[in-house]
C-alpha cells in the first residue's frame, strides 16, 4: 500500500532555490518510482526576502506547514543586507528549531574514495561517522542576553535533565540504526569537558545513565579537546558523536573541512514529532543567481530525510531510497566529471544534479 507524505519545503535566500529545485525533482522522480510511498510538497515562503518584501520573516502560515509536515526541507536563508530593525540577522532556522524543540542537530561526517579532504588518508581508509550537535541550551543558552558590565561579561552554560536524557536516547538509537545497517560498529562518544566542569560531569553522569540501558552499544568518553585532535588523526574511529551546543558548533565545522569544505555537507536538526533537514552552508549570496551553487549537500540533506522517515514509519523503501541517493552522490564524486566549481570542476547545478538523476535511474 502507498504511504504519502507531506514535506514542507523552504526555498529560501540566494542559493537556496537554486539547490531546492533539483532536489525536489529528484525527491519526486525516486517516490514516483516507488509503489511503496509517495510525497507531496507544500511551499513555505520565509527568509531574507521574504521579509524585505513583506515585512515577515516567518509568517504563521508557513510555520503552520511546517507543523503539519511529515518532514520539513529547508536550504538555507539569511542574507548580509536584510536585517531586522534592532540590525540582527535574519535566521528563521533558528526559530524553527526552538519553535519544535529540535534538540539534535545531527551531521554526518564522511569522507569517500575520490573525495578531496586535506587529511593525508592512509590507503584504503574512508570516514563514516555522525556527530550529534544538541542544540537548544549549553553555551548558547544566553545568546544574546549575556550580562555586561564595564569590566566583566558573563554568560551561562545550561545543561538540563529533560534535552540530555531525550538526546542521549536519540544517540544511542541512531548507533543501534547504523549498526544494523552496517554503518557503524554500534559506539557512542560523549564530548564533554567533565574535568573542569560541573556542568559537563551533570552531562556524563546522564549519558552513563542512558548507556546502561544500552548493553549491546560501547559507550565512550572524550574531552572535547581531545576530540578535536582525534578528528585530525584517527577519525576512522568515531562512530556516533554527542556533544554541547557550542563544542558541537566548532567540531561540526572541522569535520566539514575533513570532508573538503560545505559543498558536500549535509544536516539534520531531529526534535521528538520533528525534523528539518538542510545544508551546513548558507546563502551564498556571492555566487547566487549564476548557476554556480552545489546541490550535492541539500540533496544529501534529502538523503538524510528519507533515511529519517525510512526508520520512524518502518519503511525499507525509503530506507533503500535514503541509502541509494547518497550512494549516487558518492558515486558522481568518485567520478569526478561533473562537479561543479566549488568542488574543482566546471559543471552548472542543473548539470550536478542531472549527474545524480542518471545515476539513480540509468543503469
Ligand atoms: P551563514 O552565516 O548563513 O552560515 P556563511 O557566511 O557561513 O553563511 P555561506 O553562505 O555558507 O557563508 O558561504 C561560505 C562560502 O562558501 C561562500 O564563498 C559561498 O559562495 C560558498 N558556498 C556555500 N555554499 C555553497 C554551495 N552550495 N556551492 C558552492 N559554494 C558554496
Ligand atoms: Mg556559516
Amino acid at each position: 500500500m502507498t504511504k504519502t507524505f507531506k514535506i514542507a519545503v523552504f526555498h529560501g535566500d540566494g542559493i537556496g532555490p537554486e539547490i531546492m529545485g533539483p532536489t525536489v525533482q529528484i525527491l519526486q522522480q525516486m517516490a514516483d518510482a516507488s509503489d511503496s510511498y509517495a510525497l507531496t510538497f507544500a511551499d513555505a515562503p520565509a527568509g531574507a526576502a521574504h521579509y524585505a518584501k513583506t515585512g515577515e520573516s516567518l509568517p504563521a502560515a508557513s510555520m503552520e506547514t511546517a507543523r503539519a509536515a511529515d518532514a520539513i526541507l529547508l536550504s538555507a536563508m539569511g542574507l548580509p543586507d536584510v536585517r531586522y530593525d534592532d540590525g540582527t540577522e535574519i535566521s528563521p532556522q533558528i526559530d524553527l528549531r526552538k519553535a519544535l524543540t529540535l534538540f539534535a542537530g545531527v551531521r554526518p561526517v564522511t569522507l569517500k574514495h575520490g573525495q578531496q579532504t586535506p587529511l593525508n588518508m592512509p590507503e584504503g581508509r574512508e570516514i563514516d561517522f555522525v556527530l550529534i550537535r544538541e542544540s537548544t541550551e549549553g553555551l548558547f543558552h544566553t545568546q544574546g542576553r549575556g550580562e555586561v558590565s564595564q569590566n566583566e561579561a558573563r554568560e551561562t552554560l545550561l545543561i538540563t535533565r529533560d534535552i540530555s536524557e531525550k538526546l542521549f536516547r536519540f544517540a544511542f538509537d541512531l548507533a543501534k540504526n547504523r549498526k544494523t545497517a552496517g554503518r557503524g560498529p554500534g559506539k557512542v562518544t560523549c564530548v564533554d569537558k567533565a574535568n573542569v566542569f560541573r556542568a559537563f560531569a551533570f552531562f556524563r553522569e546522564m549519558f552513563d545513565t542512558e548507556a546502561r540501558k544500552h548493553p549491546d552499544i560501547l559507550a565512550d568518553h572524550a574531552y572535547v579537546d581531545a576530540t578535536a585532535l582525534w578528528m585530525v588523526q584517527k577519525p576512522w574511529d568515531f562512530d556516533v558523536l554527542v556533544t554541547e551546543n557550542m563544542f558541537g558548533d566548532i567540531l561540526s565545522d572541522l569535520g566539514a573541512g575533513l570532508m573538503g569544505g560545505l559543498g558536500l555537507a549535509p544536516s539534520a536538526d531531529i526534535g521528538l514529532d520533528h525534523a528539518v533537514f538542510q545544508p551546513c552552508h548558507g546563502s551564498a549570496p556571492d555566487i547566487a543567481g549564476q548557476g554556480l551553487a552545489n546541490p550535492f549537500a541539500m540533496i544529501l540533506s534529502a538523503a538524510m530525510m528519507l533515511d529519517w522517515l525510512g526508520i520512524k514509519h518502518d519503511s525499507a523503501a525509503m530506507r533503500n531510497d535514503g541509502t541509494r541517493l547518497r550512494e549516487a552522490v558518492e558515486e558522481v564524486v568518485a567520478r569526478g566529471n561533473v562537479l561543479t566549481r566549488d568542488l574543482g570542476g566546471t559543471a552548472d547545478t542543473e548539470a550536478a544534479a542531472s549527474a545524480i538523476l542518471s545515476a539513480l535511474f540509468v543503469t
